[in-house]
Protein backbone atom coordinates (compact mmCIF):
# COMPACT_ATOMS: atom_id res chain seq x y z
CA UNK A 1 0.00 0.00 0.00
CA UNK A 2 1.47 3.28 -0.97
CA UNK A 3 2.20 5.83 1.95
CA UNK A 4 -0.78 8.50 2.35
CA UNK A 5 2.26 11.19 2.33
CA UNK A 6 3.29 9.88 -1.60
CA UNK A 7 2.22 14.15 -2.05
CA UNK A 8 4.34 14.99 0.77
CA UNK A 9 3.13 16.90 3.51
CA UNK A 10 3.35 20.86 5.03
CA UNK A 11 4.93 21.05 8.39
CA UNK A 12 5.74 24.55 10.64
CA UNK A 13 6.47 24.80 14.16
CA UNK A 14 5.05 27.66 16.10
CA UNK A 15 6.73 27.17 19.37
CA UNK A 16 3.29 26.55 21.05
CA UNK A 17 5.76 24.04 23.32
CA UNK A 18 2.85 21.11 23.65
CA UNK A 19 4.87 18.54 22.12
CA UNK A 20 7.42 19.02 25.32
CA UNK A 21 4.70 19.46 27.99
CA UNK A 22 1.38 18.77 29.38
CA UNK A 23 1.09 15.00 29.42
CA UNK A 24 2.85 11.87 30.01
CA UNK A 25 5.82 11.08 27.36
CA UNK A 26 8.92 9.85 26.88
CA UNK A 27 12.11 11.69 25.69
CA UNK A 28 14.56 8.57 25.36
CA UNK A 29 18.43 9.55 24.75
CA UNK A 30 21.27 7.71 23.79
CA UNK A 31 24.54 8.26 25.23
CA UNK A 32 26.00 10.28 22.30
CA UNK A 33 23.05 12.92 23.21
CA UNK A 34 23.90 12.99 26.60
CA UNK A 35 26.95 13.78 25.69
CA UNK A 36 26.04 16.60 24.05
CA UNK A 37 23.32 18.13 26.06
CA UNK A 38 25.94 17.91 29.08
CA UNK A 39 28.51 19.85 27.02
CA UNK A 40 25.98 22.26 26.21
CA UNK A 41 24.95 22.73 29.87
CA UNK A 42 29.15 22.75 30.43
CA UNK A 43 28.04 19.68 33.07
CA UNK A 44 29.72 16.34 33.60
CA UNK A 45 27.94 13.32 32.06
CA UNK A 46 26.86 12.22 35.49
CA UNK A 47 25.59 14.83 36.83
CA UNK A 48 23.77 15.43 33.74
CA UNK A 49 22.50 12.04 34.17
CA UNK A 50 21.96 11.89 38.13
CA UNK A 51 20.08 15.69 37.71
CA UNK A 52 17.99 15.43 34.03
CA UNK A 53 17.10 12.25 33.40
CA UNK A 54 14.82 9.40 34.65
CA UNK A 55 15.09 4.93 34.08
CA UNK A 56 12.19 3.89 31.71
CA UNK A 57 11.51 0.36 30.32
CA UNK A 58 15.39 -0.25 30.71
CA UNK A 59 16.37 3.08 29.10
CA UNK A 60 17.28 6.76 29.42
CA UNK A 61 15.05 9.86 29.48
CA UNK A 62 14.98 13.02 30.01
CA UNK A 63 12.89 14.11 33.19
CA UNK A 64 9.82 15.20 33.35
CA UNK A 65 8.59 18.21 36.23
CA UNK A 66 5.52 17.29 38.00
CA UNK A 67 3.14 18.76 35.96
CA UNK A 68 4.45 16.62 32.62
CA UNK A 69 6.45 19.67 31.16
CA UNK A 70 10.05 18.34 30.11
CA UNK A 71 12.64 19.35 32.61
CA UNK A 72 14.45 21.73 29.82
CA UNK A 73 11.26 23.79 28.88
CA UNK A 74 11.56 27.13 30.27
CA UNK A 75 8.54 29.42 29.30
CA UNK A 76 7.33 27.39 26.33
CA UNK A 77 10.74 27.17 24.52
CA UNK A 78 13.52 24.45 24.60
CA UNK A 79 15.96 25.71 26.70
CA UNK A 80 18.87 23.41 24.69
CA UNK A 81 17.31 23.74 21.23
CA UNK A 82 20.34 23.38 19.35
CA UNK A 83 21.39 20.40 21.48
CA UNK A 84 17.69 18.66 22.00
CA UNK A 85 17.92 14.89 21.38
CA UNK A 86 17.14 12.89 18.09
CA UNK A 87 13.52 12.29 19.10
CA UNK A 88 12.56 15.52 19.60
CA UNK A 89 14.68 16.96 16.36
CA UNK A 90 12.46 14.50 14.14
CA UNK A 91 8.82 15.15 15.38
CA UNK A 92 6.22 15.03 13.93
CA UNK A 93 7.37 12.34 11.33
CA UNK A 94 7.84 9.56 13.71
CA UNK A 95 6.71 6.37 12.25
CA UNK A 96 3.48 5.97 14.82
CA UNK A 97 2.40 9.31 13.38
CA UNK A 98 3.10 8.46 9.94
CA UNK A 99 1.48 5.15 9.53
CA UNK A 100 -1.70 6.30 8.33
CA UNK A 101 -3.80 9.67 7.59
CA UNK A 102 -5.74 8.89 10.95
CA UNK A 103 -2.92 9.02 12.90
CA UNK A 104 -1.59 12.17 11.43
CA UNK A 105 -4.87 14.15 11.60
CA UNK A 106 -5.13 12.82 15.18
CA UNK A 107 -1.87 14.30 15.95
CA UNK A 108 -3.17 17.89 15.29
CA UNK A 109 -4.77 17.96 18.31
CA UNK A 110 -1.40 18.07 19.61
CA UNK A 111 0.36 20.10 17.01
CA UNK A 112 -0.74 22.89 15.48
CA UNK A 113 1.56 22.78 13.03
CA UNK A 114 0.87 19.89 10.80
CA UNK A 115 -0.20 20.79 7.75
CA UNK A 116 0.26 24.35 8.63
CA UNK A 117 -0.67 26.80 5.78
CA UNK A 118 2.28 28.47 6.05
CA UNK A 119 4.21 25.39 6.82
CA UNK A 120 7.77 24.01 4.88
CA UNK A 121 6.62 21.38 2.57
CA UNK A 122 7.94 18.00 2.75
CA UNK A 123 8.45 16.36 0.01
CA UNK A 124 7.88 12.01 -0.34
CA UNK A 125 11.61 11.74 -0.01
CA UNK A 126 12.49 14.33 2.71
CA UNK A 127 9.76 12.40 5.18
CA UNK A 128 11.17 9.28 4.20
CA UNK A 129 15.13 10.42 5.20
CA UNK A 130 14.01 12.00 8.63
CA UNK A 131 11.92 8.46 9.51
CA UNK A 132 15.18 7.09 8.56
CA UNK A 133 17.36 9.40 10.59
CA UNK A 134 14.65 8.52 13.51
CA UNK A 135 15.13 5.34 13.53
CA UNK A 136 18.69 4.53 13.46
S1 LIG B 1 3.46 20.93 19.23
FE1 LIG B 1 4.10 21.26 17.10
S2 LIG B 1 3.99 23.48 16.80
FE2 LIG B 1 3.99 23.09 19.00
S3 LIG B 1 6.16 23.20 19.62
FE3 LIG B 1 5.71 21.06 19.17
S4 LIG B 1 6.29 20.78 17.02
FE4 LIG B 1 6.11 22.99 17.38
S1 LIG C 1 14.43 18.47 25.03
FE1 LIG C 1 13.57 20.39 24.32
S2 LIG C 1 12.47 19.87 22.43
FE2 LIG C 1 12.83 17.96 23.54
S3 LIG C 1 10.98 17.63 24.80
FE3 LIG C 1 12.47 18.71 26.06
S4 LIG C 1 11.96 20.88 25.83
FE4 LIG C 1 11.00 19.76 24.13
Amino acid sequence: MKPWYLAGANFKCTGCGNCCAKEPGAVFVSFEEISTMADELKISKNVFLEKYTRKLHGRTALLERPNFDCVFLKENRCSLYQARPKQCKTYPFWPEILRSKKAWDNEKMRCEGLDHLEGDHYTFEQIRAVLKEEST
